[in-house]
């Protein structure tokens, strides 16, 4: 549907304040005045690269949307923001202590990516969080820094002690998690016959609220940690075994995308209490690890909403500062190294999914001919349709009743088809005029009152369908699985006034694979502001700050397999480098996953 006449004194800048760019793109995107997006990979620290030249150039070498553009300085500017943040907020409260992260490969495994972050992270001795057997292989491989930490989480088996007990003997930092009770032996076991232990830590299973989409990552029901009475048992055994000495570390994690910082201040108050208590019962501890959970502004409207956050990174690292060093100074503890194992908040900006749009379609336009002697039903919505026409005010009531009626005369020409009164014409004539209803009541509908959801439904039915190419179970599966929001926008034409309002459906042939909620100020809309498609000229959209778990959680319904990727590095001049290419998977690939052999279906 048409959202108004074309607005000609359009600008970039409403387009800025239409899609939030300056909410949430800030300070890595903005649109420059020939309305295409701009990513500025270093922040506020200079250089920019004009996108849709960028996806031009790299047609030029092949690479066509569907494409992942993954942007490096925007991953190492965000761990050089996590830094800066914990430096300031430890000069600010004078904490006696230092700051020392982890990156939990969970969030992105992909060789360049993690490679790229324990690389640039070396001036921090930066470290990685493992969740598994395979990813503490990857982070063995990749650690060369042997200040930096290893935090081992995930489930535990013999080989996974032993392996890091390895990694201790070879001067690595391995600090094995203990998350169930049961691991506590099998640590104890595999030590006393390797005549060696790793480091130990301790993950609580915190009594404080949580919120939010993983909330149930707290509380007695939480799937990993120890209570209370378990963890003293765990610093009996240890001690009985010999292993206290080891213990060095207190954990926890109350759930990714934390939207309410009043949660993150009562869990580190509580987890602040344990850890002061764990030392005095003769650990000798040392570091303090907040897990994950640092938010993204997702929706850009800094509330505590689930696609959003209420704090800053400053905030964040200002109050995991404080607050520790409030449990332990009073009474007399050196404060811990304070560890994080922040994914979300380290990978989510560098990685923009950008798409082409394969086609358009909606409701049919035009109003059928009168024809003589027409049937009721039909007469009854020609009737209706001069009637809002004839309406010189856009009163809500008078609109709601013209639609009511439309819907009334369109029901009962359908049951007087199924009764053989009308003819398929005559049937298609009645669809018709009810489409051409709603659009001119659509078209009078105030856009300064709010509206009924009977009518709000009206402007969904006329909506465009807009064919975008990918899966979003391959490239955005969040959405889909979780409700997960992602600014989503068109990256050129943006000084042109999106006329159009629409939804995207993706290449799979399932209902659920669409693109219909978006950001909205702190809400969410189910149509997004788009242009109207030309012929013959591509029409490229983004998906922005999705780097964070949608590569591996994608999955490969109707066999799409995964889109080429490209990492692209900022050049001296303001020009780009392409540092790596991942071609994505071939049909052949994806074949043969499914244990089809290519060459005999050929
Ligand atoms: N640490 C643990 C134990 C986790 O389970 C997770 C993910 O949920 C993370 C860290 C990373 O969380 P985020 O990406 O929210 O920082």
């Amino acid at each position: 549907m048409v959202l108004a006449e074309v607005d000609r004194s359009w600008s970039v800048s409403r387009s800025a304040d239409l899609y939030g760019l300056e909410q949430w793109g800030e300070p890595y995107f903005s649109i420059n005045s020939r309305g295409h997006v701009v990513v500025q990979p270093r922040g506020d620290r200079g250089g920019s690269l004009d996108l849709v030249d960028l996806v031009e150039g790299l047609a030029a070498r092949d690479l066509h949307p569907p494409l992942l553009i993954r942007f490096e300085d925007i991953l190492e500017d965000r761990l050089e923001r996590l830094h800066a943040a914990f430096d300031r907020a430890i000069s600010l409260y004078d904490y006696d202590g230092r700051y020392q992260g982890v990156f939990p490969i969970k969030c992105n495994q992909q060789r360049h990516v993690v490679e790229h972050l324990v690389e640039s992270g070396q001036r921090w001795s930066f470290g990685l969080e493992a969740g598994s057997k395979a990813e503490l292989l990857i982070a063995l491989s990749l650690i060369k820094d042997q200040q930096a930490l290893l935090i081992c989480n995930g489930y535990k088996d013999r080989r996974y002690i032993e392996t890091a007990i390895l990694a201790r003997r070879l001067g690595h930092q391995p600090i094995v998690v203990i998350e169930q009770a049961d691991e506590i032996q099998r640590i104890i076991q595999a030590s006393q016959e390797l005549g060696a232990s790793p480091y130990i830590g301790i993950r609580a299973k915190l009594s404080s609220r949580s919120t939010g989409r993983w909330g149930s990552s707290v509380g007695s029901r939480a799937k990993f940690g120890l209570d209370l009475n378990e963890m003293l048992q765990t610093v009996r055994a240890l001690e009985k075994a010999g292993l206290l000495g080891d213990l060095r570390l207190l954990h926890f994690h109350i759930g990714s995308q934390i939207n309410d910082i009043a949660v993150l201040k009562d869990a580190l108050q509580e987890a602040g209490q344990i850890y002061v208590e764990l030392t005095r019962l003769g650990a000798p501890m040392g570091f303090l690890d907040v897990g994950g959970g640092l938010g993204i502004d997702y929706d850009g409207s800094r509330t505590a909403s689930a696609a959003s956050t209420n704090y800053s990174l400053q905030n964040y690292a200002n109050d995991v500062v404080a607050t520790i060093r409030e449990c332990c100074v009073p009474l007399g503890v050196q404060v811990p190294t304070l560890v994080s194992e922040s994914g979300r908040a380290l990978a989510s900006h560098f990685s923009v999914l950008v798409f082409n749009v394969l086609g358009s379609i909606r409701a049919p336009d035009g109003e059928p001919q009168p024809e003589d002697d027409e049937p009721l039903p039909v007469a009854n919505l020609r009737e209706t349709l001069q009637r809002i026409r004839q309406l010189d005010s856009t009163e809500l009531s008078l609109l709601q009743e013209a639609w009511n009626d439309a819907i009334k005369f369109r029901d009962d020409a359908l049951t007087a088809f199924r009764l053989g009164y009308l003819r398929l014409n005559q049937r298609a004539m009645a669809e018709q005029l009810s489409w051409t209803c709603a659009k001119e009541i659509s078209a009078r509908l105030p856009t300064d009152k709010p509206i009924h959801d009977d009518l709000r439904g009206l402007q969904g039915a006329l909506a465009w369908t807009y064919y975008a190419n990918l899966s979003v179970f391959r490239s955005a599966p969040d959405t889909w699985a979780i409700n997960q929001l992602f600014p989503v926008m068109p990256i050129h034409r943006l000084q042109e006034c999106p006329s159009e309002l629409g939804q995207f459906a993706d290449l799979t042939c399932d209902s659920d694979g669409k693109l219909a909620r978006f950001i909205d100020r702190g809400t969410e809309k189910s149509l997004l502001e788009l242009h109207p498609l030309r012929d013959g000229e591509p029409y490229w959209v983004g998906m922005f700050l999705g780097g964070a778990y949608q590569e591996v959680m994608g999955n490969l319904h109707n066999l799409f397999g995964t889109t080429d990727a490209v990492h692209i590095r900022l050049a001296p001049g303001g020009d780009y480098q392409v540092d790596h290419v991942v071609r994505g998977d071939t049909n052949a690939e994806v074949l043969r996953a499914m244990e089809h052999n290519p060459e005999s279906l050929l």
